[in-house]
Parts: C-alpha cells; sequence; structure tokens
C-alpha cells in the first residue's frame, strides 16, 4: 500500500481480485441503455411535468413530457430522490435526497486496483468514511462527507456545499501524497434517494392499476439496480416478480406523503 500515507492503517482484507469487481456507473448506465436500444428501446430526454390520467380514474394513459404527452402502458416513476415530486400527482411514500461529496483524481498507474473503506477523525473531532476506488481507466473516486442540504428542484442544480470540496481535497492530501499532487478531474456532488425505512419502494402505485415505482435505494442503488429492473419488467408484463420478493419494498407499507408539505421553490 506504498501509496498511502505512513499514518494510514490497513486493519482489514474484504477481498481480493477473486471475489469482488467493480462497476462504474455511468459506463454501466450507458452500457445498459445501448443494450435496451438494441432491443427496441427509444430514449427520450426530457423533463417529466405530470401524468396523463385515463378515461378510467384507476389508470394512466402516459406522462406529459416538456409539456407533451406521451402515451404509454405502463408509467413508472424512477426519478430517484426527485420521486418525492410525484406525490404532487400520484399517492406515494416521502422520498429525501442525502448529500455526498465526491472527486476524480487522474491517478494514472499510480494507485493499483485496491478499493479502500476507511475511518478518519478531523481535526475538530468529526468522524468520516471515506471509501477510495481506482478505476480501471486511470482515475481514482473518492467520496466522503455527507449532508442533509435541501434537494434543489432542478438536478442541474445539484453542487457541492460551500468548503465541502476544500474539506475533502485536504482530506484527500493527508490519505495520500499521490492524490495530494494528481491532477483533479471532477469536484462533485450528488443525493441517495432514501425513505424512512431504509428500504426501497419498488412495486405498483396504489390505487393505479399501471402506475410503479422504483427507488430509493440509497447508497447500494447501482449494486441493486438490475434486479429491481429485472423484477419491475416481470411485475409490469407478467403481473408478478420471479427472480425478487418485492414484498418487503412493497410502496403501500408506509405512509404516503402530504403533498401540501413540499416547499417548492424556497431556498
Ligand atoms: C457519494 C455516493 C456514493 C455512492 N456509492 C455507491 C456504491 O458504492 N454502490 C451503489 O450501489 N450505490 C452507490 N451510491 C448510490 C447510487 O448512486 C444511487 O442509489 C443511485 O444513483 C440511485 O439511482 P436512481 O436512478 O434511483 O436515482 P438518480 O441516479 O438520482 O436518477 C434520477 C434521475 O431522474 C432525473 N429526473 C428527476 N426529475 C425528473 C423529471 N421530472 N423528469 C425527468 N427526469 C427527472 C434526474 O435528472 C436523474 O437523472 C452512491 C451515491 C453517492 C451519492
Amino acid at each position: 500500500m506504498g501509496w498511502l500515507s505512513a499514518d494510514v492503517q490497513v486493519t482489514h482484507r474484504l477481498g481480493s481480485a477473486q471475489t469482488t469487481a467493480q462497476v462504474d456507473p455511468g459506463a454501466f448506465t450507458a452500457a445498459l441503455m445501448r443494450a435496451a436500444e438494441a432491443h427496441g428501446a427509444t430514449l427520450r430526454r426530457g423533463q417529466v411535468t405530470g401524468l396523463l390520467r385515463g378515461a378510467q380514474a384507476a389508470r394512466l394513459d402516459g406522462v406529459m413530457v416538456d409539456d407533451t404527452p406521451v402515451s404509454g402502458d405502463a408509467v413508472v416513476i424512477a426519478l430517484g430522490p426527485w420521486s418525492i415530486l410525484a406525490t404532487q400527482w400520484l399517492t406515494l411514500p416521502a422520498v429525501f435526497g442525502l448529500k455526498g461529496h465526491s472527486l476524480v483524481f487522474e491517478t494514472g498507474a499510480q494507485v493499483p486496483a485496491q478499493a479502500l473503506f476507511l475511518d478518519l477523525q478531523e481535526a475538530d473531532g468529526t468522524a468520516l468514511t471515506p471509501e477510495l476506488f481506482p478505476r480501471a481507466d486511470g482515475t481514482t473516486y473518492v467520496c466522503a462527507i455527507s449532508s442533509e442540504a435541501p434537494l434543489p428542484l432542478d438536478p442541474a442544480d445539484v453542487a457541492p456545499d460551500a468548503g465541502a470540496i476544500e474539506r475533502l481535497e485536504a482530506i484527500c492530501g493527508r490519505l495520500s501524497p499521490v492524490l495530494g499532487q494528481a491532477p483533479i478531474r471532477a469536484r462533485q456532488a450528488c443525493y441517495r434517494p432514501v425513505t424512512r425505512d431504509g428500504l426501497p419502494l419498488i412495486g405498483r402505485v396504489p390505487g393505479i392499476a399501471n402506475a410503479y415505482v422504483a427507488t430509493g435505494h440509497s447508497i447500494w442503488g447501482i449494486l441493486n439496480a438490475p434486479a429491481t429492473g429485472e423484477a419491475m419488467a416481470d411485475l409490469i408484463t407478467t403481473g408478478a416478480a420471479v427472480a425478487v420478493d418485492l414484498r418487503p419494498f412493497d410502496p403501500a407499507r408506509l405512509p404516503p406523503f402530504d403533498p401540501a408539505r413540499l416547499r417548492l421553490g424556497e431556498r
């Protein structure tokens, strides 16, 4: 572990190259989309602004995308932490956003393929648990510093908290001289979608025959997304999920969120 500072102690080995693998979330998402497109799916970029109510109250005819109707047999709410905005349209439990910060360093071949999960105490006593992931493309991703800053209405407005990036850069410099000197490709923040009981919402939306929800995977939304996607596909096309028991994730287990409590447009 020569790339780490001398005062970093590695106490456990969690796995090896034979027992672990790493998924790059952006590359994984793009590859899944390409595979879906090869099977006939179409990616349409736009903002969902509402739902199309069917002639029957308990069915949807589709969604409004940028205020244009797009019809569909089934509607899946999968807006991550922004799924809470769908409580304006459907009866759904709350989904909250828990913010995290990260840096992407250009480390080339200086950092071997050794992911690290660390416990660290800052000078003021704050305890943090940084995670470091060297990637096959010669970058190293480091995340730490959660915050409860409010979710911006527009996903494009997500930005790091004041001072958080400087703090994270200082931590990285303390952990490794390689990180202390490497160029930084990205300084960023994102929001994990979390529910009140910590379990995702996967299943039918109560009261509507063809509306579904798939969100709330918190810190495991990359790992669990393929299983959720397969279960949703089964549920929509055959009426039941075969590979996954969806009962613990039933959206009806949690109380519906009252959309009157949303504070839209406030800072
Ligand atoms: C620092 C950090 C580290 C993490 N590490 C891991 C890890 O090691 N392993 C793991 O499995 N998971 C990890 N996660 C969690 C994982 O990233 C999330 O669980 C996952 O991204 C959630 O996916 P999602 O599709 O539900 O939501 P999102 O990724 O938030 O996607 C929601 C999408 O909906 C879009 N959207 C919102 N409103 C609208 C609208 N009205 N119309 C159209 N589109 C809209 C948004 O732009 C966004 O693209 C981490 C998260 C963070 C923040």
